[in-house]
Parts: structure tokens; C-alpha cells; sequence
């Protein structure tokens, strides 16, 4: 078959309810389309409900929350900010925009996420060069939860403040309490591609009243309180509108079934790929944890097969298959080529073995199956 006899498969789609144009409607109905009104409202205290998040801050993007969030932790020019390599570029990036440096840190081979040992390294090795890490950035890849008791107990033990960037991972838990609620500040993101998206929209979430109120002055041009327009501090046009938010209200009343199909997705790769050789599905949870497997990723080994992961992916693509290479390390990146990095081989090996597969939450099992015999054609043995 030829591709155009298909539609196409995209990696992970918007995926939206029947309630969101309820929410749409009412805003538009009631002129509620600016400034802030009760969807935004309404979102935040859906985020605050799901993830027991004391405070929330609806805002345009996963990266102004981040941006903001760092600036809560004190983060400034000449600071240097912990961070792991194995992530999306808009992790980093808010560090630059406040004038700080990244230091970049390996992942460990279980989550994929930031390794304890390397960390404690890190700080270690920052610390007799006199420059102590302003703050940390804990990343939890694809849904997954990182290891969170040893980094939460390291970060502690050192007083290097946290956030954490579960904007690929609304809807995982860690000890049955959700991720993003670990450290003072979480971030998530509502972009096109995550478990729920507004189109575009983010949210920092916080348990200190204060730094709600900061993160939401600052989204909103840092306006003092006179009639004119008084300025003492430097802000942002970062606060999402009233109508994404209605978006938002829709998605959340979805997200335990989102998260449910998505590891529903999981499992049936698992059970349906796992026999081929060389093809490994290998990110696994730590005890008592539970991911939102916003996306299913596999290996694959060349001690084992002669496929690689382009190879895959350009067959997929003849299938009108949409897969991706994994996040190629920020220490690769040549935006961050002088950045401190400790370790690397780890997250090295996962970028050049690996590739996420379709898994959205509205796939069919029909889907599923097209998915799965282009991958058993693809993957082929050694050559004996
Ligand atoms: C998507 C994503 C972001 C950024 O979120 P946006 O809403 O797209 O700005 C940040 N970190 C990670 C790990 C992400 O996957």
C-alpha cells in the first residue's frame, strides 16, 4: 500500500472533550474574552483540585512558567542553575533569559531522568569552585517520574531550591500524590502536543500565597497599585486569556481518562513489540510511582538489530506514521556547546538509540495495529 491510501498517524494530538465549547461559548456570550475572568478562574482551581497544589497561575506557556518560577527561586545574572541534559530545550532556556548558566547533568538509565550520583557530583564539584547552584531544575521525561526521594533529600541537604518541570507529566503520580506538587514551585505546560492541551498555556503551581501573587503581577506587566501606569518592577505579558482557559476547564475534566488511555497505549506496545529482538520498551517507573506515559519511547539496541532509530522512523514515515527521535541533549546542542556538563554517556546512548511512537489518546486499536506491523517490518535481525 502506498501512503496516501492512509491517514495519517500524528505522534501526539490535540484530543479535545464535548465540554470545551460549553466554556467557549459562555465566555463569548458573556463578552468574557478579557481581561481575566472566570474560566481562568475556574482552570486554576481545576489544576489546584487535581493536583492538591495550595495556589495555581494559568499562564501563556509551560516556558513563562518556568521563566517565572525561577525567578520566585532568586535565580539572576551570573547564577547557575542545575538541569538535566535529556530534555526539551524550553527547560534551559528561561535559565538564559535571566541572564544565568545552565549546568547540565546526565540521566540515570531506569527514568531517564536526572541521576542522583551524577548530581550530587555536580553540586559537589560547583561548590569548591565557589559557585554553589542557585537552584534546580527537576525534569520528569515523557510523564515519567524521576527519582524523587534521593534528589528531593540531595537538594535538601545542600539548601539548593527546586522546580519542577512536569510539563510533560500532568496526571503522574509519585507515592500516589501528583507530580508538580514536590517542591515549592511546578510547572505545566498545555501546548499542542501534551496530555491536555489549550492550544498554547501553561501554570505554575505553588504552595506559598505570596509567590502567587508575585508570579501573577509579574504576568501582567508588573503594575503598581496607583491609577496611572506605575512601574517599579519589571514584568511580562505572560497571563493566559479567559477563552484558552475555557479550553482548559474542558480538558481537565478528562484527564484521569487521558491518562488512562495513554497507559492503556503503553501496555498494548509492550505486550505487542516486546518479542521483536532489539526493540526495547525500557523506561520504567520507580516503586510506587505511576506515569501519565504521555508518550511511549522504545530502544533500539544494534547488539541486536541492524535498524536504526532513523531508519524506523523513515519507514514509519512511508506509512504515513508520524514518530520523533528522542530530545537530543541540550549539552549537544550547539546554543549550549560551553555549558558545564557532568557525565553524558547515559543520555548520549538514549538519544541515539531511541524514538517516541505515536500515542495519543484518540488512537484506535485499528490505528495500533498499523503502527505495529510497520515497526515488525521495519526492525530487522543482525546479519548472521
Ligand atoms: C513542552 C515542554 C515545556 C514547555 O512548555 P510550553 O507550554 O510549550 O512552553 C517545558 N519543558 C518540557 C519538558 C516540555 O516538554
Amino acid at each position: 500500500m502506498r501512503s496516501q491510501d492512509y491517514d495519517r498517524i500524528f505522534l501526539s494530538p490535540p484530543h479535545l472533550g464535548r465540554h470545551e465549547l460549553n466554556y467557549l461559548h459562555k465566555a463569548i456570550e458573556d463578552n468574557w474574552v478579557a481581561p481575566a475572568g472566570p474560566n481562568l478562574d475556574g482552570f486554576e482551581r481545576d489544576i489546584c483540585e487535581f493536583t492538591g497544589a495550595p495556589h495555581c497561575v494559568a499562564l501563556t506557556s509551560g516556558t513563562a512558567a518556568i521563566h517565572l518560577g525561577l525567578r520566585l527561586l532568586g535565580v539572576g545574572p551570573g547564577d547557575e542553575v542545575l538541569c538535566p541534559s535529556f530534555t526539551f530545550v524550553a527547560t534551559a532556556n528561561p535559565i538564559l533569559y535571566l541572564g544565568a548558566t545552565p549546568v547540565f547533568v546526565d540521566s540515570e538509565a531506569d527514568t531517564w531522568n536526572i541521576c542522583p550520583e551524577r548530581l550530587r557530583e555536580a553540586i559537589e564539584d560547583r561548590m569548591r569552585q565557589g559557585r554553589k547552584p542557585k537552584a534546580l531544575i527537576l525534569v520528569h521525561l515523557y510523564g515519567m517520574p524521576a527519582k524523587l526521594s534521593e534528589i528531593v533529600a540531595l537538594a535538601a541537604e545542600y539548601t539548593i531550591p527546586v522546580l519542577e518541570d512536569a510539563a510533560e507529566a500532568l496526571g503522574s503520580r509519585f507515592d500516589g500524590r501528583p507530580l508538580g506538587t514536590f517542591t515549592q514551585v511546578g510547572v505545566f505546560s498545555f501546548n499542542g502536543n501534551k496530555i491536555l492541551t489549550t492550544s498554547g498555556g501553561g501554570a505554575l503551581v505553588t504552595n506559598d500565597k505570596q509567590w502567587a501573587q508575585r508570579t501573577r503581577f509579574w504576568a501582567t506587566q508588573a503594575k503598581d497599585e496607583a491609577p496611572y501606569y506605575q512601574h517599579s518592577d519589571m514584568g511580562y505579558n505572560y497571563r493566559l486569556s479567559n477563552l484558552l482557559a475555557g479550553i482548559g476547564r474542558g480538558q481537565m475534566e478528562l484527564l484521569e481518562d487521558r491518562v488512562k488511555k495513554r497507559r492503556e497505549i503503553y501496555l498494548w506496545y509492550k505486550n505487542n513489540l516486546q518479542d521483536i529482538p532489539g526493540l526495547i520498551l525500557s523506561q520504567t517507573e520507580p516503586t510506587g510511582s505511576r506515569s501519565n506515559r504521555w508518550l511511549t519511547t522504545v530502544l533500539l539496541d544494534p547488539a541486536q538489530t541492524s535498524t536504526t532509530p532513523e531508519e524506523l522512523r523513515l519507514h514509519l514515515e512511508t506509512h504515513n506514521v508520524e514518530s520523533r527521535p528522542l530530545w537530543k541533549p541540550l549539552h549537544l546542542q550547539p546554543l549550549y556547546a560551553t555549558a558545564p556538563m557532568y557525565g553524558g554517556p547515559v543520555c548520549e546512548q538514549l538519544f541515539a538509540q531511541g524514538l517516541c511512537l505515536p500515542s495519543g489518546s484518540s488512537l484506535s486499536e485499528a490505528d495500533l495495529h498499523r503502527i505495529a506491523s510497520a515497526i515488525r517490518e521495519a526492525v530487522q535481525p543482525l546479519p548472521s
